[in-house]
């Protein structure tokens, strides 16, 4: 097992995580205000750019980021959680998260298989989103995210991606 793996299952297994969420949770309370927000889907290489404030209903960006994010195999689209775009602006203010660079968003049936995801995946139902990141953020990112709890979060250091999901029930793990 790899350090990086020995580490993420640590974390997402154990009372670290207790207690790293802390400190986490309270920040993001403080920095829950309207923020820039900054997507490139990367199949298609289109970007939506625009101002989100993450308790709000931000109806507007939520239909543009749908379509940004529709399969762009089929032009097929659902409704994407907005919880998902919330979650990105929330912890964007980091250095070097200044664009999001979202690598699947929606998928149809035929698109799903292509890619080899789970049949019951959270990307069939605008539920999740793939996100590549600098190998240097790509955990401290995905920790970040799981403190919010929206459901899963997968880690895919080798692919420089990390998945999320807001299914509702906590999940993690390590492709
Ligand atoms: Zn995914």
């Amino acid at each position: 097992m790899d350090t990086t793996r020995r580490r993420w299952m640590g974390w997402t297994t154990g009372a670290a995580a207790l207690c790293l969420a802390r400190p986490a949770l309270a920040q993001m309370r403080y920095r829950r205000s309207i923020s820039r927000l900054h997507v490139i889907f990367t199949p298609t290489g289109r970007e939506w750019r625009g101002f989100w404030d993450p308790a709000g209903a931000n109806e507007e960006g939520t239909e543009a980021l749908t379509a940004l994010c529709a399969d762009h195999r089929t032009g097929a689209r659902v409704p994407i959680d907005r919880r998902l775009w919330s979650a990105l602006a929330l912890i964007g203010g980091d250095p070097g998260l200044a664009r999001w660079e979202v690598i699947s968003g929606y998928r149809s049936q035929p698109s799903n298989i292509e890619v080899g995801g789970a049949a019951d995946s959270q990307h069939r139902r605008g539920k999740a989103l793939d996100v590549r990141l600098p190998p240097a953020l790509l955990e401290r990112t995905a920790l970040r995210i799981m403190d919010l709890r929206l459901g899963g979060v997968g880690l895919y250091p080798q692919h420089g991606f990390l998945h999320f999901d807001t299914r509702g029930t906590p999940a993690t793990w390590y492709g």
